[in-house]
């Protein structure tokens, strides 16, 4: 983690520090670790978008025809939870964006990128939510869009990638394999892949966390975890704004997983350096259910390092979290909701204090997972005797 120092921006290895150049589509070190650009400084200015606003920490100006409008979405006080956990919990809607999710923050980034090395074809590689996202922004900007999807994926899923029109190619194999393997053949083929953890779309990711400073300054900011990239952009968000002057200390940054897919609290409750890929993964959460996460070591590093915290949850306590979340008006899938599963489990330890400020990310939307959702209870009443119905 260095702050530029002036002159060309360089892509950094998260690892072992080696630069490489902007001009190629760099994406992962020779020493296999994710790369990172350096630390943005700057100062905030004003404007409708958290584009606009932050502009100087982005790496190009963006620009508006490519947006979907997506970020700018809303920290919403809970009530009950804050109330039943004993924190002012604040619940950072992701939902709002435009294909429902986070994603969309990271893939409008890694539009420009693609497009500024002159890319006409992008991919990616996913199950879900970010399949969904590279395929709308893909036909926003009208490039060859490539999507490849593992051959477990559910009909569900498929049918929410339709109305983009994106080329959907379903791969049989490893899953994890196909991350390394679609970089490789996107270099071959002129394809930009977009993937969970590339370089931009962390830059990206970033932009959540000047958001919520524009609100609060939270002790605590929980965080779904899965590749990695969502959790990298947030702290890399944060250190910015301390490296600009603009908060002073940071908040201690949760990772949350599934426990039925956790290799990376795996690896830092065990003290191990590297992460290992997490055998016969089962959770109800799939979208945080990576078993061997790129950005995995490069999380793990972050944890240590800034004295973070890893949370592992039963599916059990994710869906009672999804019910409470309900309860407050908010409908997220399983994954998002392993947050407030996390927060209890950290107040039950007496690890998170009484009354601190904590943001969990509401990272995506319940009405792309609504098969494990059953219909509420239901009564019925004929129209002639509609208000008997009522009687009570
Ligand atoms: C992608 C995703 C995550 C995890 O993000 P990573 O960057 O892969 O760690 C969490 N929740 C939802 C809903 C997601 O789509
Ligand atoms: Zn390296």
């Amino acid at each position: 983690m260095t702050v530029h120092g002036g002159g060309e921006f360089m892509l950094k290895c998260t690892a072992c520090g080696r630069e490489y150049s902007l001009r190629k589509p760099y994406q992962r070190c020779e020493c296999g670790e994710p790369l990172e650009l350096e630390l943005f400084k700057s100062v905030p200015g004003i404007g409708r978008r958290v584009w606009e606003r932050f502009s100087g920490f982005f790496p190009f100006e963006l620009k508006p025809e490519l947006s979907l409008g997506e970020g700018d979405t809303p920290l919403i006080k809970a009530k009950k939870l804050s109330k039943e956990l004993g924190v002012k919990l604040y619940l950072k809607n992701e939902t709002t964006n435009p294909t429902w999710s986070f994603k969309d923050r990271g893939t409008y980034l890694g539009i420009h990128r693609a497009l500024q090395l002159g890319f006409k074809k992008i991919g990616t590689v996913s199950t879900g939510n970010m399949a969904a996202s590279v395929a709308a922004y893909g036909a926003r900007a009208e490039l060859e869009t490539y999507i490849l999807v593992s051959s477990t994926i559910a009909k569900e899923k498929l049918k929410a990638l339709a109305p983009y029109g994106a080329r959907v190619i379903k791969v049989h194999g490893d899953y994890g394999e196909l991350y390394y393997k679609s970089l490789e053949i996107g270099q071959r083929k002129d394809i930009y892949f977009i993937n969970s953890d590339d370089p931009f779309r962390i830059e990206g990711y970033k932009s959540i966390s000047f958001e919520i400073i524009e609100e609060i300054t939270p002790d605590y900011v929980v965080i779904p975890t899965s590749s990695g990239g969502l959790f990298r952009g947030i702290v890399k968000g944060f250190l910015e704004l301390k490296e600009s002057g603009l908060i002073e200390k940071l908040p201690r940054f949760v990772a949350v997983q599934a426990e039925g897919c956790s290799p990376i609290c795996k690896a830092f409750n065990n003290g191990k350096e590297k992460i290992e890929r997490f055998e016969n993964p089962h959770t109800i959460a799939h979208a945080i259910e990576n078993p061997y996460p790129p950005s995995g070591n490069a999380v793990l590093r972050l944890l240590r390092k800034l004295n973070g915290l890893c949370v592992a949850v039963r599916d059990e306590e994710t869906l009672k979290a999804q019910e409470e979340l309900g309860r407050e008006g908010l409908f997220v899938q399983p994954a998002s909701a392993t947050g407030i599963a996390a927060i209890r489990k950290l107040r039950e330890k007496g690890i998170i204090e009484e009354n601190s400020r904590v943001v969990s990310i509401l990272t995506g939307a319940g009405l792309k997972t609504l098969s494990h959702v059953e219909a509420p209870k239901v009564e019925e009443c004929s129209l002639e005797f509609l208000e008997e119905c009522f009687r009570w």
